[in-house]
């Protein structure tokens, strides 16, 4: 059985485990990522926390590395292209070159979205399947393309972005992206709590989810949303609003990439059965009939999807013979 050292470089935290073929993950640990420090203190961080998880590992000596990180990636040759606000001074830094040197094995590095997609479609909700569509949903809206077993990349490394298609183009949102009317603006997690507030106002707030309009989250109203308490039927119409709007950009991805399967993950995917339900509506009313009725199911593996594709990709890269 054969081992890879994956790792997880998020904002707020580095994740690292060692991860057989069979997906199975033997040996975690993490650390803080604390990126006002730079992203020289964030490497070195990464590349003591791969040593540490090697070290302590029962397994077999890892024979690759894939990682997982935040922003856009040249899987060329493992350099970040452009870094999320999130890790401040990441562009342009050579991460595959580095982590090679450092660790003296092949890395594969692949944005962290895109290594959860793969994830999910090799041992995840998407298990078995070869062309997945997969969404993540919380603060923004990202999301991965895998067909034939793989991540598609697209020419600059950006495919996938998909919070970015626009459902509303002449009277919606302006997004920060420069467009009008992107799904990011109606289906996020700050887009649904600010419609809450919208749409509820202050004293109904107070008074169904116990607290000020400033702390409400996706997941006080999907809670509200589950019972049968006061309120609780305005929270599963919004999540269902919400899970519409989300539809509406699924369905015309449905017909551009006709998947097999479409996997929703990400926080805002707790919101469960009422968001779900909007998103399979509109799938049913705006997609072409021979993709109305794809799946779309919840995200299986939780935190650990990125780690597990991130292993998956370093496997992948080390079968090709790249
Ligand atoms: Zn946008």
């Amino acid at each position: 059985m054969k081992h890879a050292l994956a790792l997880d470089i998020g904002g707020t935290k580095i994740a690292a485990a060692i991860v057989s073929e069979t997906g199975a993950l033997i040996q975690r640990a993490q650390c803080p990522t604390l990126p006002a420090e730079g992203a020289e203190a964030v490497l070195g961080r990464a590349i003591a926390l791969g040593r540490r998880v090697m070290s302590a590992s029962p397994a077999s000596a890892p024979v690759a590395a894939g990682v997982g990180t935040g922003g856009q990636v040249d899987v060329a040759d493992g350099h970040i292209i452009y870094a999320t606000p999130l890790l401040p001074r990441w562009s342009g830094l050579p991460l595959r070159q580095r982590l090679e040197e450092a660790w003296g094995l092949p890395v594969q590095v692949e944005n962290d979205v895109n290594a959860a997609g793969l994830g999910e479609s090799t041992h995840g909700a998407g298990r078995g399947q070869r062309h997945l569509l997969c969404v993540a949903v919380g603060t923004g809206i990202g999301g991965a393309i895998v067909l034939d077993g793989r991540i598609y990349h697209g020419a600059t490394g950006l495919a996938g972005h998909l919070g970015h298609l626009s459902i509303d183009a002449i009277r919606g949102r302006r997004c920060g992206c420069g467009g009008i009317g992107c799904v990011e603006m109606y289906a996020s997690g700050p887009a649904i709590e600010a419609a809450w507030v919208k749409q509820v106002g202050p004293r109904r707030t107070r008074q169904w989810l116990a607290c000020e309009p400033k702390e409400v989250t996706v997941a006080k109203i999907a809670a509200l949303a589950a019972g049968a308490d006061e309120g609780s039927a305005p929270a599963r119409q919004l999540l269902g609003q919400a899970g519409g709007y989300l539809g509406q950009a699924i369905a015309s991805l449905l017909n551009v990439l006709d998947p097999q399967l479409v996997v929703i993950g990400g926080g805002v995917a707790q919101a469960g059965e009422p968001f779900f339900a909007g998103i399979r509506q509109a799938v049913r009313e705006r997609a072409m009939p021979s993709v109305q009725q794809t799946p779309i199911v919840p995200a299986a593996l939780g935190p650990d999807a990125a780690l597990v594709g991130a292993a998956m990709a370093a496997f992948q890269r080390l079968q090709a013979g790249i």
